[in-house]
């Protein structure tokens, strides 16, 4: 089922329906055929069935998955597929007996995909977005846990000890326990001291990976990323870490568009939610300028105010949800309204002052506007080198 989706779909005429990934589990069509019985299963499900035996690394979370994968592909060499744009039954056929695979999964996907059953599974984070998918957080946490509860023993899961209730989360899982932390030290895995990125093996053995120094990715978040892809390359018995300083983060995500007039402009039109923009925010220097707006997930993050406070000197709120935005944030910080990106791109060169950077980190979705995020990106990186140049 994808694309427009016509009504008059009748469930019992079918063998089997399966969902692409932006199929939600609540679409009426689905809800249907599960009533009258008919199988569901995911795109994934289906790539999976018809895969020879390979390794899988699967990761999961509401923030990071295609960066962490690609930092695992640079790190392993591996194959990546899923969710990241390239359907797994479309990349079957590069697939071959004993590859490493590695797939980035969302939570839509997990309850339809019962052959999902990682040799490594990693969780980044869980926030509360696509709620109104999940029908509440309870909901979507169990999702996301469902791939770790169907691993066993001779799994590996990868958990971010810093997330919220993380016991609560690890209850009734059977695989091997790996850790990775930002703030404390774990039982395995990896974490940080000083400026050290410390691996720590099952038997409490140490050994530093690299330094900080030798990490250009920015922000803490990267780092999380970072570390949980070096804890799925030990897994699966990693021994020489490649100089991390030649990855580049994907498009759209903290990309540096360039410095005009002094001032630098930032588009991370992949912060879709508002614990991406607060990232953003952490990584990038003050003072701000920040183009907010977009279609509202209806999420304010608890934190976000202080930081807007702190960095952001001009907020320009654009798209459909620019009223919220303005509401929420003209208590803290100027707020200058504009209908579109467009608009809002334009009134960045008039405002942002030398020294000052542009930031592109809306924390809603795009699709008030743009056909998908890179659109968004793409108009905004046009636009912003259109105005450099007059
Ligand atoms: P996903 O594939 O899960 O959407 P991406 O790697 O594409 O994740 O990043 C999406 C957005 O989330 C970017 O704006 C990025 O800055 C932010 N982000 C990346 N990693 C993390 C993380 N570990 N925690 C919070 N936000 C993150």
């Amino acid at each position: 089922v994808c694309g427009v989706l016509p009504q008059n779909i009748d469930p019992s005429k079918y063998d089997t329906v399966i969902t692409s990934p932006g199929i939600p589990p609540d679409n009426p069509i689905i809800k249907n055929a599960l009533k009258h019985g008919s199988p569901v299963i995911s795109e994934l499900e289906l790539g999976l069935d018809e895969l020879p035996p390979v390794k899988i690394i699967a990761v999961t979370g509401t923030n990071g998955k295609t960066t962490t994968c690609k930092l695992i592909e640079y790190i392993t060499g591996g194959k990546v597929a899923g969710n990241i744009g390239t359907p797994l039954t479309s990349y079957l056929e590069n697939i071959s007996e004993g590859d490493l695979l590695i797939l980035e999964v969302s939570s839509y996907q997990i309850p339809f995909s019962q052959s999902l059953v990682p040799d490594v599974g990693i969780i980044l984070n869980v926030f509360p977005e696509h709620l109104n998918w999940h029908k509440g957080f309870e909901n979507y946490v169990v999702a996301k846990k469902e791939m770790f509860l169907r691993q066993t023993f001779s799994d590996v899961g990868i958990f971010n000890a810093d997330m919220e209730n993380i016991d609560e989360f690890l209850a009734g899982i059977k695989s091997r326990k790996v850790f990775f932390s930002l703030k404390k030290e774990v039982p395995r895995g990896v974490f940080t001291k000083d400026d050290d990125i410390i691996y720590i093996d099952k038997d409490g053995m140490e050994e530093v990976l690299l330094t900080r120094k030798e990490i250009t990715l920015s922000g803490e978040h990267n780092l999380q990323n970072l570390m949980a892809a070096i804890a799925a390359w030990k897994a699966i018995g990693g021994m020489k870490l490649p100089d991390i300083r030649g990855f580049k983060l994907p498009p759209h995500r903290l990309e540096k568009i360039g410095v005009f007039d002094n001032i630098k402009f930032i588009n991370d039109s992949k912060a879709t939610n508002m614990d991406s923009t607060l990232r953003a925010l952490e990584s990038v220097d003050k003072p701000i300028v920040l183009l907010m707006g977009g279609r509202s997930k209806n999420q304010i993050h608890p934190d976000i105010s202080e930081m807007v406070k702190n960095k952001v000197t001009k907020i320009i709120a654009f798209g459909e949800s620019r009223k919220e935005v303005m509401r929420y944030f003209s208590e803290v910080t100027g707020v200058i309204e504009s209908r579109t990106l467009k608009e809002a791109t334009q009134l960045a060169f008039k405002v942002a002052r030398p020294g000052d950077t542009v930031l592109l980190s809306p924390g809603g979705s795009s699709f008030d506007e743009f056909s998908d995020y890179c659109e968004r990106g793409l108009k905004f990186r046009k636009w912003v080198k259109e105005l450099a140049e007059v």
